[in-house]
């Protein structure tokens, strides 16, 4: 129930009440009895008023929840503050709607407040809408002015493409047009207020929409590890397989926890949207807070979204500014991108400015800081709603329009057309650019990073860089290292390797291990197949052993050309170079700007090999056997060799060319 203040809501519901026989015995009398005592004259609202504050006050700060029961079924009622300081509290108590009543004052008309809940209706995908037209006895029961009403909330409603299954006039005061069309309003040959409440579509059940548990907690229990979380729709049921949004990992439920549970025929088997469960899993997957587990066509691991927002905040919405996205229950940074459609609710009118002032509309786009999971709202509102904080409170929230996905996918949205064009299919590719130069940027973290351990190093990298950073490994001793500090940390970095097809059994090996001890996938680039094979035709399987030229080719299809596809639109790039690995090396900054674009950060630049391995044992790091048998660095096979007793360290490939010509290229400029 939405409309301005003073129009008429709570008066509406407690009459509502009292005609569906949803007042217990007594409690009317009680009411007037209270009212009589304060020299009040009884009001319906005062059924509402809940709280002390409001009766002093006079106006309706709670959204309140009240269940009545119509001739075919229940209803809640929210009673959404119509004030203009409690937009906030509108928001909320709209968003858990499926349809709406917006009431507007006979004698008042239109107003502000009212145009713009209706909008807010629109903005947060409510389509079903009821107009009550109140007070219908302070107009004398004109019909003229019902109609004039009736003709200026409908072309409102019709600029957003809203249509009101009904406009009914009534007066909640008297009774008439609630529950049954009186002598007073005998012209009006509509619905009462009932039958709109009995003829709104019942919203498509939650249990119906894929399944989604956003991770509240993880609790360790004896040697059990408890995921908890609320089915927000969906259901979930023991031995289903289930995947890990953003992470993409895949477990299998193998038990929902309950407790007490008498006996083993009482343990559940399943559980439905609007439960709270706990979860565990078939295997120690790595998971937390945010993540969301769903079965059959997942959410998205969005790094880029457009959304339609309302802001509240009394600092305007800019192009630039940093806020808290949150989504279910996750949250990240994020960066607004763009502002577009910006409009005052109330007004209608664009303003044509890049900034959503307060109070206002607009769509925006925001660039997060990883990637989180979540759904376009009009295919799950769950969890297609996103938060936005600023300062730490809520500064604004809306429908999740579009999103672009980790893997650079965009999938668009279809929630309903933006306010004054047409809803985008494709998001706008520039991040917002940072004032400073690349290399002024660069030096500055470099800066920032220099003093402080590796695990603090990448943590801070992390916060300094916007966008998608991706770590490269070839599973050597430095790479265990850096993953293990990423992995233990949960920093969002996505981490990837190159597989060249000519890896040492050793590392597949490792490969495995690895993902299994950290629970996180390690994701594979593979080289074009096309290019693989023109390489092959053109110079056998094993052509690289033939000349440089040979080798180039092939680091060019095997590992150039993969990496700079793992590397496209990203922010930064983890590596796992040392300055004392080899000659070439020894001038590496630890944070250096790439002419691609992207900040390249080596953690462990200024470490010595033993103090990478006296940490690696220590921290019990998985690390590739061929170490032991001398091995200096892992690549390709053939390659690849141990180095002897004596000899130097030597970085990477190619081990029988010069110094000066044995990088393969990953680690220069204008590849
Ligand atoms: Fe080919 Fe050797 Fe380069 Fe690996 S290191 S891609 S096998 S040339």
């Amino acid at each position: 129930m939405v409309g301005h203040v003073d129009h008429g809501k709570s008066t509406l519901i407690g009459r509502l009440l009292h005609e569906t026989g949803g007042l217990a015995d007594g409690k009317l009398e009680a009411l007037e009895a209270v009212s009589a005592r304060r020299g009040m004259p009884f009001e319906w609202s005062f059924l509402l008023d809940a709280l002390q504050t409001e009766r002093d006050q006079g106006i309706t700060l709670d959204t309140s929840q009240i269940w009545l029961r119509t001739p075919s079924r229940r209803v809640v009622l929210i009673d959404a503050p119509g004030h203009r300081e409690f937009l906030r509290n509108m928001i909320t108590g709209a968003a858990q709607a499926d349809a709406a009543l917006l009431i507007i004052d006979a004698a008042e008309g239109v107003r502000d407040q009212t145009r713009r809940h209706a909008y807010l209706l629109h903005l947060l995908g409510i389509h079903q809408l009821a107009v009550v037209i109140n007070k219908m006895d302070r107009v004398a029961f004109s019909e003229s002015r019902f109609q004039e009403i009736e003709a200026e909330i409908a072309g409102h409603l019709s600029r957003f493409g809203l249509t009101a299954t009904a406009i009914i006039p009534i007066s909640a005061r008297n009774g008439d047009g609630v529950a049954q069309r009186t002598p007073s309003i005998a012209w009006h040959t509509g619905p009462t207020v009932l039958d709109v409440l009995d003829r709104f579509s019942a919203a498509k059940p939650v249990s119906d929409l894929p399944l989604r548990i956003p991770v509240q907690a993880i609790y360790k229990f004896d040697d059990r590890r408890i995921v908890a979380g609320r089915v927000e729709t969906g259901r979930v049921a023991i031995g289903d397989e289930i995947t890990i949004v953003p992470r993409g990992t895949l477990a299998r439920v193998q038990s929902i926890e309950a407790w007490p549970v008498p006996n083993d025929s009482q343990v559940p088997l399943s559980a439905d949207a609007g439960q709270s469960v706990g979860i565990t899993l078939d295997q120690p997957v790595f998971l937390d807070r945010g993540d969301v587990i769903s079965t059959s066509d997942a959410p998205k691991a969005v790094r880029r979204l457009r959304a339609r927002v309302f802001w509240l905040h009394e600092s305007p919405l800019v192009p630039g500014m940093s806020v808290t996205v949150r989504i279910a229950m996750a949250e990240c940074r994020g960066k607004v991108a763009l502002i577009e459609n910006a409009v005052d609710p109330g007004e209608l009118t664009p303003n044509g400015a890049a900034i959503v002032a307060r109070n206002c509309v607009g769509e925006i786009e925001i660039a997060l800081s990883k990637p989180i999971a979540a759904d376009i709202h009009a295919a799950n509102p769950r969890t297609g709603r996103v938060v936005l904080d600023l300062d730490g409170r809520i500064a604004g929230g809306g429908l999740v329009l579009a999103v672009d996905t980790e893997d650079g996918r965009s999938a668009p949205g279809s929630i309903g057309e933006s306010m004054n064009a047409p809803a985008p299919q494709k998001m706008a590719a520039p991040e917002v650019a940072d004032a400073r130069s690349p290399q002024e940027h660069a030096t500055h973290v470099g800066e920032l990073l220099r003093s402080l351990a590796p695990a603090e190093r990448i943590a801070r990298f992390r916060t300094e860089v916007d966008g998608r950073i991706v770590f490269t490994t070839s599973f050597g001793l430095e790479d265990q290292v850096i993953l293990h500090l990423i992995a233990e940390q949960s920093i969002d970095i996505d981490v990837v390797t190159l597989d060249t097809g000519r890896l040492f059994p050793e590392t597949y090996d490792l490969w495995a291990e690895t993902e299994r001890r950290y629970g996180r996938r390690i994701r594979a680039i593979y080289p074009n197949h096309g290019n693989l094979e023109t390489f092959v035709n053109k110079y056998g399987i094993n052509g690289f052993y033939e000349s440089r030229e040979a080798r180039a080719a092939c680091c060019h299809v095997r590992k150039v050309e993969p990496l700079n596809r793992a590397l496209a639109g990203a922010s930064g790039w983890i590596v796992g170079l040392r300055a004392d690995q080899s000659h070439n090396r020894k001038d590496t900054a630890i944070v250096s700007a790439e002419d691609r674009g992207l900040l390249k950060f080596s953690p462990l630049i200024d470490w010595t090999r033993e103090a990478v391995h006296s940490f690696a044992i220590a921290s019990k790091i998985p690390i590739n056997p061929l170490h032991a048998k001398s091995f200096a660095s892992i690549g390709c096979a053939p390659c690849t060799r141990a180095i002897a007793p004596g000899e130097a360290e030597r970085a990477g490939r190619w081990w029988w060319e010069q110094d000066d010509k044995k990088e393969c290229g990953l680690h220069r400029k204008g590849r």
